[in-house]
């Protein structure tokens, strides 16, 4: 394994400002944290405090007003669009609260797709996408269309996708935004375990306290400005609480396996 400390995401003095018309918003005003490898980190603050532009310009899908943002050292705007494309396909992953699937398509279609855009061959990704789905419990809906199942159950299934090609960062704003509070935890512990098992970093949005202490570190954002840092992990990690991780992470494991071996 690499360097455990390695700072997978380093973000200095990131801006951006929106101009309407006359008016300037500085939506992201001089904010600057690192996320290292494996880390769950979550940027917390109240609606409107500048989460998603935040989370938008580390994903490379907004444009820094100034500033610069490194993912695996290498500076994201800087690079060439198709660059840029390439370098998301291969390395990042979105969860969105809306899900964003296409209703054309089925579950196991839907978990398909990126692997369609690599260019796999179909046997390999029907297999690869139907394990996913096994891996988020649903391995029994596979030919659902998004409007045949639950809200809960679509998100599982946007998850399933964005995991699907292994990416080494999975952002996801507002990942339980449209779901019931039962559903919620049940969908932060998948992102959670599913992370934690491939030693994946997860970087969350999200106005609520409660989801937020799933995270390892919580970013405090107010009015674009980070307001405080909180390490939850260093006042968790007691030799029990790494015990109680691992086993967690263990009975994760071997509960894909015995799914894989008995689908549905
Ligand atoms: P949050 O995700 O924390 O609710 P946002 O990042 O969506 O906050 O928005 C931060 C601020 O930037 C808000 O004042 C919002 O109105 C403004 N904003 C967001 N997107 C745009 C945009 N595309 N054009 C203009 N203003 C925007
Ligand atoms: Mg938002």
């Amino acid at each position: 394994m690499k360097n455990k400390n390695e700072n997978i995401i380093e973000v200095k003095n990131a801006k951006k400002i929106y101009r309407m018309g006359r008016e300037r918003i500085i939506a992201v005003d001089d904010v600057s944290f690192t996320v290292k490898k494996g880390e769950f980190c979550c940027l917390y603050g109240a609606s409107g405090s500048g989460k998603s532009t935040l989370l938008n310009l580390m994903a490379g899908i907004e444009k820094l007003t100034g500033g610069q943002i490194m993912i695996k050292g290498r500076n994201i705007h800087k690079m060439s669009e198709k660059g840029l494309a390439k370098f998301r396909q291969n390395t990042l992953g979105f969860v969105f609260q809306s899900y964003n699937l296409l209703n054309s398509m089925t579950a196991l279609e839907n978990v398909e797709l990126p692997l369609v855009f690599k260019h796999m061959n179909k046997k390999r990704r029907r297999r690869m996408a139907r394990q996913m789905l096994i891996n988020v419990g649903l391995g029994d809906r596979q030919k659902h269309k998004p409007t045949e199942m639950s809200g809960g159950q679509q998100q599982r299934v946007g998850i399933a996708r964005a995991f699907v090609c292994n990416p080494e960062i999975v952002f996801a704003d507002e990942p339980t935004g449209n779901l019931d509070s039962k559903t919620s935890k049940e969908v932060m512990d998948i992102i959670k375990n599913m992370a934690r098992a491939n030693n994946q970093t997860i970087v969350m949005v999200t106005h609520d306290k409660d989801l937020a202490g799933y995270a390892d570190r919580i970013i405090h954002i107010f009015d674009g400005k980070i307001e405080e840092i909180v390490d939850l992990k260093s006042e968790k990690t007691t030799v029990e609480e790494v015990d109680r991780q691992m086993e967690e992470t263990e009975d994760f494991i071997s509960e894909q396996a015995l799914h894989a071996e008995n689908p549905g």
